[in-house]
């Protein structure tokens, strides 16, 4: 039915049809391609526990589709296990890259990335998955119930370890008002959950995965005040005792990180504490910061 106009506009209109057709089509793979992989993260168990030291050493990398860009160019930096690390800097500089890469759902172009010493392609990718766990800003959930969900990584568990980790996860109140409570179907066929609620969902189903690497890519900046402080506060235990890489832009809750890295055009620009960093005379994050914080 795309081509139903073709007749009257002839060749030329057909082609920008057929271009238009082309472009939509390109855009839903795109959109499959990441999907379901974030999601899947989440189901893959680990058979070794790894402590969780990160490194990235002389990373760049070009999406496959678009081999002329370098996203990433010459990113070192280390995280050692129990640390949290915050990238900061603007859209399109590639923060969302640098996990993506760490999770291997592309491969690099030059450099190492290690995990306790070991380069992340000599890992099995299913063990090397089930030691890490991603709470993006848009959390979806699949089409089932609650319970469900927080058990993905966990298939295992036991109603208590659900009912403890929806708790730590500031979940269980509002699960717990529904009727059908755990058993609640989320998803297109049942409850819509607001965008805070979902991530807590996912940082539910991270509690029980309990991984060593935790990845948490702009998991607050999409939520009214209050949410945000349930959510948060679900982070806080969530980090505990793992290695945590935090994608953030807003600074306000990076600012006891033990490292941040601010990325500019993908290159690491400015590393160092907050305090260090604020006192970077022209620096980035100052400049980011002196704007943010005024603000918040
Ligand atoms: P950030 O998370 O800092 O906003 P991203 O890592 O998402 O930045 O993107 C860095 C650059 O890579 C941007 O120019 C973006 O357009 C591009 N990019 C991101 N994802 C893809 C992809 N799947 N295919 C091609 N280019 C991409
Ligand atoms: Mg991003």
């Amino acid at each position: 039915s795309t081509f139903v106009g073709a007749s009257f506009g002839g060749i030329a209109e057909l082609y920008a049809q057929i271009q238009k057709a082309i472009g939509a089509t390109e855009r839903v793979f795109e959109l499959l391609e990441e999907t379901p992989e974030e999601i899947n993260v989440e189901a893959n168990g680990a058979h070794e526990k790894i402590k969780g030291n990160v490194a990235f050493n002389n990373v760049a990398f070009s999406y496959p589709s678009r081999k002329e860009i370098e996203v990433l160019k010459n990113v070192s930096f280390t995280a050692e296990f129990g640390q949290k690390i915050a990238i900061v800097g603007p859209s399109g500089a590639g923060k969302s890259t640098i996990s993506s890469l760490l999770l291997r759902f592309y491969d690099i172009s030059s450099g190492v990335i290690t995990v306790d010493g070991k380069n992340i392609y000599d890992y099995d990718l299913e063990n090397l998955r089930g030691n890490m766990s991603i709470v993006p800003q848009d959390v979806i959930l699949f089409g089932g119930t609650i319970k469900e969900n927080i058990a993905y990584g966990k298939p295992d568990a036991t109603d208590e370890e659900i009912i403890q980790a929806a708790k730590q996860a500031n979940a269980f109140n509002f699960v717990n008002g529904f009727p059908e409570k755990f058993e609640t179907l989320v998803g297109e066929r049942g409850v819509k959950l607001s965008g805070g609620q979902r991530q807590r969902i996912a940082i539910a189903r991270a509690l029980l995965k309990n991984p060593s690497i935790l990845i948490l890519d702009e998991a607050t900046s999409s939520l009214d005040s209050e949410s945000e402080k349930l959510v948060q506060e679900a982070l806080e235990i969530l980090m505990e005792g793992r290695t945590s890489i935090i994608i953030a832009h807003r600074l306000s809750t990076i600012r006891s990180a033990d490292k941040i890295l601010v990325l500019d055009n993908g290159k690491i620009t400015e590393e160092g504490t907050h305090q260090e960093l604020i006192n970077l005379e022209n620096g980035i994050y100052k400049n980011l910061s002196n704007l943010q914080f005024t603000h918040n």
